[in-house]
């Protein structure tokens, strides 16, 4: 049985201010140029928490004006690397000071356990900052042996202005994938947050400023992607371009660059990630990793593993386990101690219509709950095997039982799209080639989930899987030096790591006639 949902009929009322709505441009908080807002609201209850300055092309346009002017005439690219690197540091000390306002922020707005915010996220944000601190000040060219009688430097430089577009599943963590490295490297950033979840980025945003990062040098706008995001992404001026969220926005946002100044576009898209349990494996503890493998962050995760592929001798037994951390999962408000799972952050239709531009919205699914309980009945409907959960739970909120699928044919939908939620699909399989070769057959290629105890098996699987992270009787371990990016249409480039630091570095090869080569 799940846990009561009393749990969620009396929410705890959050101990923190919102303080910050406006949009962020040029080192200052001000109102849209519209002066529209829109309610960014509570999952636990469906109420508005805030109303948020609605940016759109002209904020954008504003946003960038600043960005330009802060990276061309300074100071920014101008400071010393090690200059920049403290600023990096000093906000990370920040962060660390008000750790918990910002994951109560976190959880209000996104509805993730308050415990995993604050022991978990926001920590691992704080490392990041420190992590790309560290290297703004080690970037550093080449010299290069050319033939010839020449003198050949290879220069690394920033970019210029990075437009920056994050979902709403990580807020913040997303919020530092992308800003940490940009700024490290000496770039200037325009970054749009996701409508869902605008409220943490603007409170850090604070602490910025406080850290003593320039005004201009990081602008935040709020808003919706058909308008303030497409703006972003079409801006004939900002320099590159850094997307997280679906493929199908993914598309959109490449052909926006495209079609306008063709900067280069880093994305990290969808996932429908194969977690692999061999027949060796220890039965019980690899449930446990597929459950947590799937199920944290209320299934909210690119890189989840969505498709769980056990082998035919321990099938069975691996699903009775399955089923019993399902349905032993702690459901509830997510501010209450030893929750595990809290409410899927929702859109309300009122709230799209307040979009100016909805011509775009019916081609992307942002009501995270309907897509959910939809994906489900066609599971149902598809003839795979209801184990445990499947309906909304409790009255109040946007809450999903836990749910597990077995007898999951590949050619179902469950198996083959992204559902973003805590639906578990379990899949049997009889070798390692069979495995291989249904584990490829996905447009996606995030992640994979290795469980064995042979190492040639492991061998054999992180080679044949087409999949930018294999993880190895473990699974979601990211530290900021690991690089994290997919295969095929789960993206393009690497973030985190040096390998990001790639995405927001120009190459400049420099080329001098040497007057005494010989010397
Ligand atoms: P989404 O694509 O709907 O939205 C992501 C961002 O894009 C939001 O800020 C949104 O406002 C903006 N956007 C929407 N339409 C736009 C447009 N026309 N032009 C410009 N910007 C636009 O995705 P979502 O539903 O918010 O997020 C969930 C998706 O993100 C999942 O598919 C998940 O797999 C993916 N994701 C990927 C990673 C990764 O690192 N690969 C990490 C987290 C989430």
């Amino acid at each position: 049985s799940y846990s009561t949902s009393a749990a969620i009929e009396e929410p705890l009322t959050p101990s923190v201010k919102v303080d910050y709505t406006q949009l962020l441009i040029n080192g200052k908080f001000v109102d849209s140029a519209s002066g529209k807002t829109f309610p960014t609201l509570d999952p636990r209850t469906g109420n508005v928490i805030a109303h948020v300055a609605e940016g759109d092309s002209e904020d954008v346009d504003r946003a960038v004006a600043a960005a330009r002017k802060a990276f061309d005439e300074g100071p920014w690219p101008k400071m010393t690397a090690y200059e920049r690197s403290r600023i990096l540091l000093r906000f990370a000390d920040l962060l660390e000071k008000h750790n918990d306002e910002v994951a109560t922020l976190e959880t209000w707005d996104n509805g993730k356990p308050y415990e995993q915010a604050a022991k978990i996220e926001i920590p691992m944000v704080v490392r990041f900052f420190r992590y790309y601190a560290g290297w703004a000040d080690k970037i550093h060219g080449l010299t290069v042996p050319a033939d010839g009688e020449h003198h050949v430097q290879i220069l690394h430089e920033p970019f210029g202005v990075a437009g920056q577009i994050i979902p709403w599943n990580f807020p913040l963590l997303m919020f530092a994938w992308k800003v940490a490295p940009a700024l490290a490297c000496g770039n200037t950033i325009v970054l749009k947050t996701a409508e869902q979840t605008p409220l943490s980025a603007l409170y850090v945003a604070k602490l910025f400023l406080e850290a003593g990062l320039p005004p201009g040098v990081l602008n935040i706008i709020s808003g919706f992607g058909p308008t303030a995001g497409a703006a972003l992404s079409s801006h004939m001026d900002v320099d590159k371009l850094a997307f997280t969220g679906s493929t199908e926005t993914g598309k959109i946002v490449l052909q926006l660059a495209a079609k306008s100044n063709l900067k280069p576009v880093t994305l990290e898209l969808g996932g429908k990630s194969p977690f692999i349990v061999c027949e060796d494996a220890d039965v019980e503890k690899a449930a446990e990793l597929a459950h947590f493998a799937l199920f944290f962050n209320q299934g909210q995760c690119c890189c989840a593993g969505s498709r769980t592929f056990v082998h035919e001798r321990i099938y069975d037994q691996f699903l009775e386990k399955a089923k019993a951390l399902a349905v032993n999962r702690v459901v509830g408000d997510p501010f209450k101690a030893g929750i595990q799972q809290g409410p899927q952050p929702y859109l309300a239709p009122p709230l799209l219509a307040s979009c100016a531009d909805t011509s775009l919205l019916n081609q992307i699914d942002t009501e995270q709950f309907e897509k959910i309980l939809r994906y489900i009945r066609l599971g149902v409907d598809s003839g795979a095997t209801l184990e445990t959960g499947g309906e909304r739970f409790g009255s109040t909120g946007y809450y999903v039982q836990p749910t597990v699928f077995s007898n999951v044919q590949d050619d179902m939908l469950i198996a083959k799209e992204e559902i973003f939620g805590p639906v578990q699909s379990i899949l049997k399989f009889k070798d390692l080639g069979d495995v291989v070769r249904r584990a490829n057959t996905t447009r996606y290629g995030l992640a994979a989930g290795v469980f064995t105890q042979n190492i040639d098996t492991a061998n054999t699987l992180t080679r044949a899987l087409r999949a930018g992270t294999v993880w190895v009787n473990c699974f979601d371990v990211f530290d900021a030096a690991i690089p994290f990016g997919g295969y095929k249409m789960s993206g393009q480039g690497r973030e985190k790591g040096i390998y990001g630091l790639n995405s927001y570095l120009q190459v400049k090869a420099v080329v001098t006639p040497l007057k005494n080569p010989s010397w």
